[in-house]
């Protein structure tokens, strides 16, 4: 195996916990390399670090995956890395449905996988990561004799690794139109042609605390995607239930989604710009007791973030001038560019143009499954807000 020597005076993050090593870190690899191999890492003075994969052809050269010096990277350590996954999320009280393994967050860098009770659905996001994917599969069907597995590698960013996007099955074919629990709720999830892998779980606690305050509400869901907060809305008590998104493949589903849990009466849903209808919704003043807001990234790289920053506000000002005196704004991000302290910062500045009082009822992040580590930040990303507005 190659070793690979760091610098003697670089920041000691690396050693202090961070799984991420930088070209500009390293002093030498000790010979010839392939993208994705396995290497060993040592300080500048010869103390073992750890082993991970690395990507000469990637601007972060090595993810570690291991600090033990006895552990070996092979078909086991995946079997042993995601069974602890699992006791880790059955400990959480995630067992049905959760992000089993979160990448860095779950020792597994560039991996994620989403457990949709029976059916998992796999991203390997880095080189390093891709080469094992056999082996991660024969570690799912060992440990949950699973009825479909799944690949949503459709995604840009490994082409900056030189892979390829691709999706399809890793696990005899099944149908990939599922049906999962959430809450007290059911929802369809399309595994092959829904966003990202289908469903968002990171909000799935997040959806509960609609519970104590939409009792009897006119709900505006903007970027409802699949419904869930509409569907939840319209479960907890809501009176009537409005779910705006862009895509017509979404709100279809949205659709599916109230009448599957009979609350096709409540709930309506329709294709539109988000940006149009708050526009123009808040000159027209049409009023709500409640407006859920849960946007994309709008942006994914730092340049753009002013644009992202604009974005954000403009959409809860004018959410903020819909929603009634007394009544609530549920407001979200889930881009890591944007921190917590950013985000607070973005919704006082739009109440503070829209003339409006916020009185926190909840902040919250991500659900447990996806777990954050202190020190490494972008392992916690979503922000998520309740508000009483007046
Ligand atoms: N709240 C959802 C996730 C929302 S993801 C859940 O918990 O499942 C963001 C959604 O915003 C996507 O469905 C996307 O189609 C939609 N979207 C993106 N740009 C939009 C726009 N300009 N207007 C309306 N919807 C938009």
């Amino acid at each position: 195996m190659i070793n690979v020597f760091l610098k003697n005076k670089i920041n000691r993050r690396v050693e202090n916990g961070h799984p991420w090593i930088f070209n500009n870190e390293v002093n030498l690899v000790d010979g010839e390399v392939q993208g994705g191999d396995i290497v060993q890492v040592f300080t500048h003075d010869k103390k073992f670090i750890g082993r991970g994969y690395i990507n000469p052809k990637s601007q972060i050269l090595i993810r570690l995956l291991t600090r033990e010096s006895t552990e070996i990277i092979n078909e086991a350590f995946f079997l042993n890395k995601i069974t602890r996954a699992r006791e880790y999320k059955t400990r959480l009280g995630y067992s049905e449905n959760c992000r089993l393994v979160f990448g860095e967050a779950d020792y597994l860098p560039g991996l994620i996988i989403d457990k949709f009770n029976d059916y998992f659905v796999i991203q390997t996001l880095a080189l390093g990561i891709d080469k094992w994917k056999p082996e991660i599969v024969r570690a799912l069907e060992k440990i949950f004799s699973p009825k479909g597995i799944y690949e949503r590698n459709d995604v840009p960013v490994r082409e900056l690794e030189g892979l390829s996007q691709q999706k399809g099955f890793l696990s005899a074919p099944f149908d990939t139109n599922i049906i999962i629990r959430e809450n007290e709720l059911k929802f369809h999830v399309d595994i092959e042609n829904g966003q990202k892998t289908g469903y968002f779980l990171d909000q799935q606690d997040n959806r509960r605390e609609l519970k104590s305050i939409v009792h009897g509400a006119e709900v505006l869901e903007v970027f409802c995607y699949t419904g869930t907060f509409s569907a939840h809305a319209a479960y907890y008590g809501a009176k009537k239930v409005l779910g705006v998104d862009i895509s017509e493949n979404a709100v279809n589903q949205a659709r599916k989604n109230a009448a599957l849990n009979s609350l096709g009466h409540i709930c309506t849903f329709e294709a539109l710009n988000a940006f149009d209808i708050l526009k123009s919704w808040a000159k027209e003043k049409r009023r709500y007791d409640m407006v859920i807001l849960d946007p994309p990234a709008f942006t994914k790289s730092r340049e753009n973030i002013d644009k992202a920053i604009a974005g954000y506000k403009e959409i809860n000002l004018r959410a903020l001038k819909i929603v009634r005196k007394g009544g609530f704004i549920v407001t979200a991000s889930c881009t890591n560019l944007i921190n917590p302290e950013l985000f607070l910062q973005i919704i006082d500045d739009a109440a503070k143009d829209a003339r409006r009082k916020l009185r926190q009822v909840t902040y919250q992040t991500q659900s447990a499954d996806h777990p954050i580590i202190r020190g490494i930040e972008n392992t916690q990303y979503l922000k998520f807000l309740i508000a009483e507005v007046s």
